[in-house]
């Protein structure tokens, strides 16, 4: 009697990683796919189609495992091995990082090998070949790490030497082209294939300025704290207090969340307008500032004053400010 092979494929929800499942689940392989989670990932059950680990559990008819990255990723973050992408992306260790912990999954639960979708070739800094023997090494998984879409252009893997999987049915993709994948994914009958997975928001420009700044006045940073980077207008208030101004009706509701971990929270008292969030300062100066901000953004006219109300520890009291000047707003914000 054959024994049942076993595999983790790495799967992100992105076109590659969906067609390497797919291509070795069609070889008898049981798999189970790892999609790792993180605040700064966008998850894919919030992604623009909507499709999340349920409905890909259905049309993969494979075991989808959610795995949060934790917070040791932050020393990630801080200091990767191989360094920087053009923002504060750590994609190769990155990718190290979520090898290795499959690379337990592996070991502890008895999987024969692990699955990714890279394409040689298709990232100028995570994919070339070089990075690609790189990451291998350094997840623990030598030999038993395969990527099916450019299998037939790298050195056999163990799986493939023992006979588990027929190399020939495996693919030599390479570049930046998707056109092979497309194809792949038609003759596969998915209809509606997803595209890349694209960056998280660690290679958003605005976001990793923000994200820089926390990371130098804060040892730690917690979930909230991740996602509050992605709301409103952020200032810096003498390097260590953080000033939050919401953009919009939405965010107004979205930082009143967030009202716990202020210090100030400050709401226009009978005008429409925007609240803001004072972090990690105490001193009556920012309160007057964040006022003023919030007059700007009010689009209250210069000259003019509006009333807003800071609330500290559930005692609200009034104060009266005009807009801020455009060479302060320049000076303080932490995105560009
Ligand atoms: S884009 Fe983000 S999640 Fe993807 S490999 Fe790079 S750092 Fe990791």
């Amino acid at each position: 009697m054959t024994r049942t092979v076993r595999a983790l494929s790495m799967f992100s929800g992105g076109l590659d990683s969906l067609l390497a499942t797919r291509v070795i689940k069609d070889l008898g392989v049981e798999v189970v796919a790892l999609h790792f989670t993180a605040p700064f990932i966008r998850p894919i059950s919030r992604g623009a189609s909507e499709r999340g680990v349920e409905y890909w559990r259905r049309v993969l008819g494979v075991t989808v495992r959610e795995i949060k990255m934790g917070p040791e990723f932050i020393d990630v973050i801080r200091a990767p091995m191989y360094g920087h992408g053009k923002n504060l992306n750590p994609c190769v260790d990155c990718k190290i990082f979520m090898l290795r912990k499959a690379a337990t999954i592996m070991e502890t639960e008895r999987f024969d090998f692990v699955v990714t979708g890279e394409v040689l070739g298709q990232r100028p800094m995570s994919q070339r070949r070089d990075t690609l023997a790189a990451i291998e090494k350094h997840s623990t998984l030598r030999g038993r790490l395969l990527r099916p879409l450019c299998a037939k252009l790298l050195a056999p893997t163990i799986p493939e030497e023992e006979g588990l999987i027929d190399r020939e049915k495996l693919f030599d993709f390479s570049g930046r082209s998707r056109a092979p994948q497309l194809a792949l994914a038609a003759a596969l009958g998915i209809a509606d294939p997803p595209g890349s997975a694209g960056g998280c928001l660690l290679t958003d420009k605005n976001y990793a300025k923000r994200l820089a700044r926390l990371l130098s006045i804060q040892t730690e940073i917690t979930d909230a704290g991740f996602e509050l980077l992605t709301i409103g207008r952020h200032f810096d208030l003498d390097g260590h207090g953080t000033l939050v101004v919401s953009r919009n009706e939405n965010e107004n509701h979205l930082l009143e969340r967030f009202r716990g971990a202020a210090t100030f929270f400050l709401e226009p008292q009978d005008w429409p307008g925007p609240v803001a969030l004072i972090l990690h300062s105490e001193n009556p100066a920012h309160v007057t500032l964040a006022a003023r901000f919030m007059a700007r953004y009010g689009k209250i006219k210069p000259g003019k004053t509006v009333s807003v109300q800071p609330i500290v520890a559930g005692e609200p009291f009034a104060i009266g400010a005009e807009p801020i000047d455009e060479e302060t707003i320049l000076r303080l914000r932490i995105n560009s």
